[in-house]
């Protein structure tokens, strides 16, 4: 066996700017030393295990464990694991040359890219992110195989040491002496939180010890203050690599939970479970939403072998999909790559698709199998499934089936089942409402004619509309748009150039459109209509322009029933001051007043009252 010697060297010239590198580069994420030195611990157990399995290691007495020990008045945090360790040719193979050689190709290829934005959680920097936080480091490492422990400490010029060491147990303490610029590192709470960020589901048991906490019992009396927490920080088999058909409801909500903070129960869930040719596995909630603008964000929270990576990662999953909340965990996924290498990986694709398979698989076996359920939760994901399709025209393809329309009677219908009641009245089109109070007027006709009307009420709603059109060659028209047939009376076609001159001087609009029209319901003296692709294009340009902003391309039609007794009174007696009010009615019925139409409508509006007594 070889004998220790006490030994000095230096990590090797081409590295010496190694360190001032690794401090300042990563300085946006200091914290992953922890996950990297956690892993690395995580990584000597794995091989410990199959070295075992194959029979070329004794099984070990004691259960495998990572200890993460924070030392405050010592200034110290140590990551110990009992897992294969290293002799001291070890060190110097694997921690002094490779390591390090690897960390500087690492930060070769990337540091010419934008730092910190550049690498997804910086992934696979190693072992020497330990530098971020300390000057000097130490290894006291004890081989499986037996050799004597031994001890390298190295400082952040590059110049190590090493030393004979005491220790009984195979496997490896790194001990990291933290410098005075990061003595937030050695509070606990800070400790505990980085290891439930990204240590939350590694496979080996983690338990968090520290000096303070048990110089504190001791002084209370407790017993055992050197015994690790009897809780591991981790769950070393998350819920994700169960196989589906062993994981209950009830799991699944716990999982929810305490993964993603949220008290309120997910709507549904997909677990992923893909082998082979893709493997990797997660689960994908549909949270609830309290409103439009709630919490669209969601969190995709993605895992490479159970070690946290990052939240959201756009490259990887969908836009649409950062809707969701979810856990997705990706062996093969690289990531020691730049971020714009990630969009073009054929991996990441095949991934992505994956994933919008399965989640209108989900969506389309609700809607054909449990149908009720589905329809409740319509209007929780619609937002996700309309954005979604919009995005993704191969999401929509395959989600085509499952989309659904809720009527003004809160009915939920498909395209389909709209479109085959409409054959007689209204074919190829589909009315649609966005707001039942301020459009109550016209939706009243529509019912009275026997026409269905769905609510189309979200923003982006119309443009989803514009989608289905194109696809469906079918046309979306709110009520308050083109006349529709169905709403047309039997009576006489009224003609008075006189009274369309009147109505379009009250107006004050030159643009203005005045016609008659005999409509059913004799008792709606008139009706304005907007043009529904004016109105579209307006709806457009208020929302490039950040809202506000007055109807500019809309063309605006006062219609005047010439079944109304109003009017036909109105031609034979014209009157301003009853077209002016007449026309500010049929306004009141699709928009809100301005302040000056307001005024002059509520002024008039208290003179007549006056005149009639
Ligand atoms: P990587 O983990 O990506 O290989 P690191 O710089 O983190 O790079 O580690 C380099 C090598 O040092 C590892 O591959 C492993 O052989 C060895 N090593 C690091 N930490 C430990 C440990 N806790 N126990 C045993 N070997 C370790």
């Amino acid at each position: 066996m070889e004998e220790i010697k006490n030994e000095k060297g230096g990590v090797s010239v081409a590295t010496e700017n190694i360190f001032p590198v690794i401090k300042q580069w990563l300085y946006s994420e200091k914290e992953i030393f922890l996950r990297e030195l956690v892993s690395n611990a995580c990584d000597a157990v794995t091989k410990h295990k199959r070295l075992v399995s194959l029979s070329e290691a004794e099984e070990s007495d004691a259960p495998y464990k990572i200890t993460v020990r924070v030392d405050k008045p010592c200034k110290t945090i140590t990551v110990s694991d009992n897992g294969i360790g290293m002799s001291v040719d070890e060190v110097k193979k694997y921690i002094c040359n490779i390591a390090l050689s690897g960390a500087l190709d690492f930060i070769e290829k990337y540091e010419g890219s934008d730092g910190s934005g550049g690498i997804i959680g910086h992934f696979g920097l190693g072992f020497y992110s330990a530098f971020m936080v300390a000057d000097t480091v130490d290894v006291v490492s004890r081989s499986y195989r037996g050799e004597p422990a031994v001890k390298w400490s190295c400082q952040d010029a590059g110049e190590y040491e090493f030393s004979p060491a005491e220790r009984e147990e195979k496997g490896t303490d790194v001990i990291l002496h933290v410098n005075d610029a990061n003595l937030e590192y050695l509070e606990d709470s800070k400790i505990k939180e980085i290891l439930a960020k990204y240590c939350a589901f590694m496979p080996v048991p983690i338990y968090f010890e520290s000096a303070e906490a048990e110089k504190a019992e001791k002084k209370d009396g407790v017993e055992g203050g050197n015994e690790p927490s009897i809780e591991p920080v981790n769950d070393i088999s998350p819920l994700w690599l169960k196989n589906p058909s062993e994981c209950t409801e009830q799991e699944y909500k716990d999982f929810y939970r305490k993964v993603f903070s949220d008290y309120r129960e997910p709507l549904f869930h997909i677990h992923i479970n893909a082998d082979y040719p893709l493997n990797f596995k997660g689960i994908l909630y549909f949270p609830k939403l309290n409103s439009e603008f709630d919490n669209l964000e969601g969190q995709v929270k993605l895992y490479y072998n159970q070690v946290f990576v990052a939240d959201n990662i756009k490259e990887v999953i969908p836009e649409y999909m950062l809707m969701l909340k979810g856990v997705l965990d990706c062996p093969d996924m690289p990531l020691n790559v730049s971020r714009s290498y990630l969009q073009s990986n054929g991996y990441v694709t095949k991934i992505t698709n994956h994933i919008a398979k399965k989640v209108t698989d989900k969506l389309s076996s609700l809607m054909n199998t449990e149908r009720e359920k589905y329809e409740a939760l319509w209007n929780d994901i619609k937002i996700f499934v309309e954005y979604a399709c919009m995005r993704d025209r191969k999401f929509y393809d395959r989600a085509k089936g499952a989309l659904l329309f809720e009527k003004t009677d809160g009915a939920k219908v498909t395209l389909d089942e709209y479109l085959e009641k409409a054959k007689e009245k209204n074919e190829n089109t589909v009315y649609y409402a966005s707001d039942k109070v301020s459009q109550a007027q016209y939706l009243s006709m529509f019912e009275d004619a026997g026409i269905e009307v769905v609510v189309l009420d979200k923003v982006f709603e119309t443009q989803f509309a514009q989608m289905l059109e194109q696809d469906r060659g079918i046309k979306f028209m709110r009520i308050d748009s083109n006349l529709a047939e169905a709403l047309k009376g039997e009576g006489e076609k009224l003609e008075s150039e006189a009274a369309v001159e009147l109505f379009k001087k009250v107006s004050g609009n030159e643009k203005l459109t005045v016609k008659f029209e005999s409509l059913k319901d004799v008792s709606v003296p008139a009706i304005l209509n907007v043009s529904e692709e004016g109105r579209r294009f307006d709806e457009m340009m208020r929302m490039y322009s950040g809202g506000g902003g007055a109807s500019a391309m809309a063309e605006e039609t006062l219609i005047l029933n010439s079944s109304s007794s109003l009017i036909k009174k109105l031609i034979e007696k014209p009157d301003e001051a009853v077209a002016k009010q007449l026309y500010t009615l049929t306004l009141l019925s699709r928009r809100r007043l301005t302040a000056d139409e307001l005024k002059e409508f509520l002024k008039t509006g208290f003179s007549m009252l006056e005149e009639r007594l």
